[in-house]
C-alpha cells in the first residue's frame, strides 16, 4: 500500500510498504477513505518529538471501512464505515474506567521510554513517534486499529466524511479545552491560535454558553473564520499588547478562561531575551510572544487556563507566581477522545454544527508532502487538509 512516511525534519515522503495485518485478537484493519493532517504532525515535521525512526507512518486522523477484525471484535463487522480516536485505550484499565482514555495504562507498548521521561505513560498514539507506542499511523490505505472493540465509532450514512472525519480528535480537542474551562453563563474567554483546533475550541465555548469568544492569532483568514463561523471577536497579536487588549475587552479584569490552542509552536523559551523588566520578561521576552504567558497573565483571578496546544520538555519564564497568586486553574493533555465520541457525533446530527467549516485543500495522497508544506507555513490560505489516500 501507499503511505506517508517521516524521514527527518521537514522530509515526508510517499512510499510503497507492506499493508497492516491483524497482528491480536482485538485489532481490526481498516481502508481508509478520508485522512487529515494535524497541527500536532507539525511537531513531528519541525523534529520536536523525539524517537521518530525514518519510514515510520503519520498520520492519526482518520476513518475508512472495516475490511478485517480479529477474533476478539465482535463489535465490528466487515464494511462497516468507522471512525476511529487517535488516542487508543484498552477500556478496562484503572484510566479507562474513569474515562481519561488519553492516559490508559495498557496501550502504549513503549511505556517504560515514557516513563524514563515523564514518570508515568500516557496511551498509544497512531503515527506519533515511538514514545507514544511506535503505531503506524493512518495518512496511508490501510490501517491496523488495536483494541478496535473499545475505540471506533460507526458513522450513520447520512453524514459524510468531511462531517465525520474531525471526532477522530480536533473537534474532541477542542471541546476537551472547551469544558475544561468550566463556563458560567455570561463568562468571556479567550482562544489563543485560529488553527483547526483553536476553530472548534471557539465553536464549542459557544456550545457550552460562553457570552463572548475573543480569538488571537496573525493570520487573516484564520481570523476571519473565527469572525464569520463563530461570532468570535478577533485580536490580530502582530505588534500588539494582547493583555491589554483583553483587560481592555473585558473591563479591566480578564478573560473568565484562555485556551492556548498554540502550544509548540509560539515557544521560543527565553532564548535571545535581553530585556530587563520583568513585566517586559513576561509579556514580551521572546521575538515571539508566548502564548502560555500571556494567558497567565490576561485570565481573571480564580479562572481557568485550559491547554490544548501540545508542550513538551521544559518551559522557560513561566509566571507561576502570578499564577498561584491569581489562583489559576490548569487543566490540560491528549484529548479523552474516546469519551466525546458519541455526545459530539449527536451534535453533528441534530444540526448543531457542522465540522467540515475548517476544510480548505483536499488533496490525494501524493500530493501529501507539498500540503505538509503549505499547512506548515500557512500558504494558500491553508487551515485544514484532507486526504484520500485510496482514491
Ligand atoms: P495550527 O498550526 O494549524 O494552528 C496554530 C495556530 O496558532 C496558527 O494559526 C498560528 O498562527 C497560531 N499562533 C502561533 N503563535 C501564536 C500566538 N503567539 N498567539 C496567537 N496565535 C498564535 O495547529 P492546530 O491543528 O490548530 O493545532 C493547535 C495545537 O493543538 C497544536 O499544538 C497541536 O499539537 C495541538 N493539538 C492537541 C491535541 C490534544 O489532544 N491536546 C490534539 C490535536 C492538536
Ligand atoms: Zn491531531
Amino acid at each position: 500500500m501507499k503511505a506517508v512516511c517521516w524521514y527527518g525534519v521537514h522530509d515526508v515522503r510517499v512510499e510503497s510498504v507492506p499493508d497492516p495485518e491483524i497482528l491480536n485478537p482485538r485489532d481490526a484493519i481498516i481502508k481508509i477513505s478520508t485522512s487529515a493532517i494535524c497541527g500536532s504532525d507539525l511537531h513531528l515535521y519541525d523534529g520536536y518529538i523525539p524517537s521518530m525512526k525514518k519510514g515510520d507512518i503519520l498520520g492519526h486522523e482518520f476513518m475508512g471501512e472495516v475490511v478485517e477484525v480479529g477474533t476478539g471484535v465482535t463489535n465490528l463487522q466487515k464494511g462497516d464505515r468507522v471512525v476511529v480516536p487517535f488516542t487508543i485505550a484498552c477500556g478496562n484499565c484503572f484510566f479507562c474506567e474513569r474515562q481519561m482514555w488519553s492516559l490508559c495504562d495498557n496501550s502504549n507498548p513503549n511505556a517504560a521510554m515514557a516513563e524514563a521521561l515523564y514518570g508515568q505513560s500516557a496511551s498509544g498514539l497512531y503515527g506519533y513517534s515511538h514514545l507514544y507506542g511506535g503505531y503506524a499511523g493512518g495518512q496511508a490505505q490501510y490501517v491496523r486499529v488495536p483494541f478496535a472493540d473499545v475505540g471506533p465509532i460507526k458513522v450513520p450514512d447520512n453524514l459524510s466524511d468531511e462531517q465525520a472525519l474531525f471526532l477522530s480528535d480536533i473537534f474532541p480537542t477542542g471541546y476537551m479545552a472547551a469544558e475544561n474551562c468550566q463556563i458560567q453563563p455570561g463568562d468571556t474567554v479567550a482562544v489563543w491560535g485560529c488553527g483547526p483546533v483553536g476553530q472548534f475550541a471557539i465553536q464549542s465555548a459557544y456550545l457550552l454558553g460562553a457570552e463572548r469568544v475573543i480569538a488571537i492569532d496573525r493570520y487573516p483568514d484564520r481570523l476571519q473564520m473565527a469572525k464569520e463561523q463563530s461570532k468570535a471577536e478577533v485580536i490580530n497579536y502582530e505588534g500588539q499588547d494582547v493583555v491589554e487588549l483583553l483587560k481592555q475587552a473585558t473591563g479591566g479584569r480578564g478573560p473568565d478562561a484562555c485556551i492556548d490552542a498554540v502550544g509548540l509552536e509560539a515557544h521560543g523559551t527565553s532564548v535571545g531575551a535581553t530585556m530587563d523588566k520583568l513585566k517586559q520578561q513576561v509579556r514580551l521576552a521572546t521575538d515571539r510572544p508566548h502564548v502560555l504567558r500571556q494567558a497567565i497573565q490576561a485570565c481573571r483571578k480564580g479562572g481557568t487556563v485550559s491547554l490544548p496546544g501540545v508542550y513538551g520538555g521544559f518551559l522557560d519564564k513561566v509566571p507561576f507566581g502570578a499564577a498561584f497568586a491569581k489562583g489559576l486553574t490548569f487543566k490540560m493533555g491528549q484529548t479523552h477522545v474516546h469519551k466525546y465520541l458519541r455526545p459530539l457525533l449527536n451534535r453533528i446530527q441534530e444540526g448543531e454544527i457542522d465540522p467540515s467549516f475548517v476544510i480548505t485543500h483536499r488533496v490525494g495522497i501524493d500530493d501529501v508532502p507539498h500540503a505538509y508544506d503549505i499547512f506548515k507555513h500557512k500558504e494558500d490560505h491553508c487551515i485544514k487538509v484532507i486526504l484520500k489516500p485510496n482514491d
